[in-house]
Parts: C-alpha cells; structure tokens; sequence
C-alpha cells in the first residue's frame, strides 16, 4: 500500500502552441480557411482564430507528493481552469493519498455538476486526472500503460490530420485527414470545392491510403449527406463531427444515410460516459474520437472504452499525444491512433504539444513502438524554457 501523499496542487497558464495547439503564429495551415459553425458570419470564416479559437490557451497542472515527485499535465483551459483548480479543486487532492484517483474524480466530478458537466470545467477536471495518474506512475517508476494493464501490441499506428494528406502518405501515414474548407453559407460553389479538394488528394495518394474530411461541426444534415454522397467516388474513408454535438438525432439520421460503408465518426467535443453512451445508445457513429485532456481523463476514458467495446465501437482518441498513446497501446478496441501534423505548413512531423513538452516521442513511418513509451509517468517534461504563469494560489 502507498503511502505517499499529496502535498500540493498548482495551476499554471502558457501560451504559444502546447496543449492548446490552436494557439498558433499566423500562416499556420490550422489557421487557414476551415469550415466551423461560425463560418456563415463572413467576417469570421477566414480564420478560425477571428472567433476566438485560441481564447483559453494551455493549462498545466502540477500534483506534488510528499515524498518530492512531481507529476503533471497539460491540456486547454487556460486561466479559468487555473481557477478552477486553484480556488474549487484543490481541497479534493491534497491530503489524499496518490492511489486516491477514482475517489479524487468522483469528488472533483460531483462537486462541479451545478456549473460543470461538460467544456471547460471537464477540461480541468480531466488535466487533474492525467496530472495524478502521471505522478502515480512516477511514484511506481512505471508508464502509465503498464498501470493500465499493458500493451496489448508492439507498436502504435498512425493516421496524420492536416492540410496535407500527400506528404502524409510520403511520411509513412495509413491515411491523412483534412480540414474542410467550406460550409453551407458557401453553398453550391463551396461544396464544389470541397469535392474539388478530395478529389486532387486521391489523385495524388491514389486508391489505397485513407482520406477523410474532418468537419468541425460545422455543416447541417443535408449538407453532410450530400457530400459524403458526393464523396463517394473518391473514397472517403470517414467524414468527421460534422454536425454540432448536441445534435445527436443528426448524427443518427447521417449514420442511416451515408453511402454504405462510409464512417460517421465523432465525439471530440463529447464528454463523460453519458454523453458517449447517448452517442452509443442513439446509433450516431462508428468510431468514438473522446480526447482524454477534455473527456473526464483517462479515468474516465477508461469507463467510456468499456462501454463502447461492449457495443461494438472502436474508440480512437482525438490527439492528445503521450495522454492517448499510453492508452491506446492498451486497449484491443483502439487499433490506431491519430497524430496531429503541427509543423506549419504540415510538411514534416514535430511533436504534437511542441515546444511544450520534452522528451514527446513521435512517430516515425507512421509508427512508434511500444518501447518509446516505457518510461516513468507519461514520460515527459515541461519545457523550462516555456514561461508558465501562476495566476491565482490557495
Ligand atoms: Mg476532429
């Protein structure tokens, strides 16, 4: 039985890239023109940044034990999940024991309900989480996926999201999935375009490498019908949240309508097993996309995982980098992973939460083994040359 406790809880802000991958210099390929439900506001179609994408910026919570490690996290959420933390949160995490994880959740979970539940408030909840699950596994000298039962294959496969599905392919991917340019309010001429698009990609990876569209909620259910029907032809493997999340009787009604064989995936902005086991119960899609830094944690991903095995569903986490990774390696229902192509022009892989984040392993040919991962915790470090900012104590 451990002992070890925990002394102290910290919140910290950072901006420029890490977890908030949104917050990036301009020209980034993530800032370019990209479909989302502000786009039929011409003054905010441009940029998604116009609307205020990068607002909340990264946030970095420590959990010091009282034998001196330190574990940590980082996921989006910014100041407000800082205060959170700080002036909410702190009171269920110090004092308690490092094995204390699922008795931490439940009280973090259930003494936020009145103003939680889901976005940033889960967001917070969940850095806590991956923060104490890395410092258990720092106080144990073992990765968390060994804490999590271990390996169930030797290596991790990747498909890359980005701009860039060609060079994607010439990486080593199994498939590249782009963002969507185009929304309703562009009508006729933008779906034009969108098809446009897809088809100059699969004529540059040619008939075997995946391709997807991923929608960002942005389209209704006509559109989203009609473009994967148009789609067809040029093999899309996948089209991606392409109606709000809360439009769950959406999603049903695309899954029922979409040329056979096609997938309806989403759930990236989904959190909690009710709100996955309402997209399970209600037929919405194929393969859950929960990210473990806004889905509850990896506490909580592992109770959605179950959930989704017994319903026959495959569970690919939305990026997340290192707090994906340990998971999917253990688990029979994630068989690939999704990496995030962060170099600006999406031409060369750099690590996920860059330049957050040392020691991030990355993939190479599209793969990464299982050995990359075997170090303490999540095995990386923050980055002393990224200034944290500690805006609110307890
Ligand atoms: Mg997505």
């Amino acid at each position: 039985m451990s002992e070890v406790t925990i002394n102290q809880v910290r919140a910290y802000t950072v901006r420029g890239g890490g977890a908030d991958y949104h917050d990036q210099a301009e020209g980034h390929w993530i800032d370019a023109q990209i479909a989302t439900p502000m786009s039929k506001y011409p003054e905010y179609r441009m940029t998604r940044r116009s609307f205020g994408l990068n607002v909340l910026g990264t946030l970095v919570v420590e959990v010091e034990a009282s034998d001196g490690t330190v574990g940590f996290a980082v996921t989006t959420g910014g100041e407000i999940g800082a205060w959170i933390v700080e002036k909410h949160l702190a009171r269920f995490i110090e004092g308690k024991r490092v094995t204390e994880i699922e008795k931490i959740w439940d009280q973090m979970f259930n003494a936020t309900l009145y103003y939680g539940r889901k976005g940033v408030v889960i967001n917070t909840i969940s850095c806590v989480d991956l923060a104490l699950w890395d410092l258990l596994g720092k106080v144990r000298e073992e990765p968390v996926h060994q804490l999590l039962g271990g390996p169930v294959r030797d290596e991790l496969t990747f498909y890359a999201t980005g701009a860039r599905p060609d060079l994607a392919k010439q990486m080593g991917f199994i498939g590249g999935k782009m963002p969507l340019a185009h929304g309703p309010a562009e009508g006729e001429e933008g779906l034009k375009r969108n098809l446009a698009h897809l088809a100059e990609m699969r004529s540059a990876v040619g008939d075997d490498f995946w391709l997807m569209y991923d929608c960002w909620m942005s389209l209704d259910l006509n559109y989203a019908t009609r473009l994967a029907h148009g789609a067809q032809e040029f093999g899309l493997k996948w089209i991606e949240e392409a109606l709000p999340p809360d439009d769950y009787w959406g999603y049903a009604q695309l899954k029922r309508d979409v040329p056979k064989g096609m997938l309806v995936n989403t759930g990236e902005h989904e959190a909690t097993r009710w709100g996955f086991r309402l997209l399970m119960e209600m037929e919405c899609c194929d393969i859950i996309q929960p990210d473990v830094g806004w889905c509850g944690g990896l506490t909580e991903l592992i109770k959605i995982s179950a959930l989704a095995d017994a319903h026959n569903k495959l569970v690919v986490p939305h990026g997340s980098s290192v707090y994906s990774y340990h998971f999917v390696i253990t688990r029979h229902n994630s068989p690939f992973a999704e990496f995030l192509m962060m170099a600006p022009k999406a031409d060369e892989v750099v690590p996920m939460f860059n330049p957050l984040l040392l020691d991030e392993p990355v993939p190479k040919n599209g793969r990464m083994s299982a050995s990359a991962l075997d170090k303490p915790g999540f095995g990386v470090r923050l980055n002393p040359e990224c200034e944290l900012a500690r805006p609110y104590t307890h």
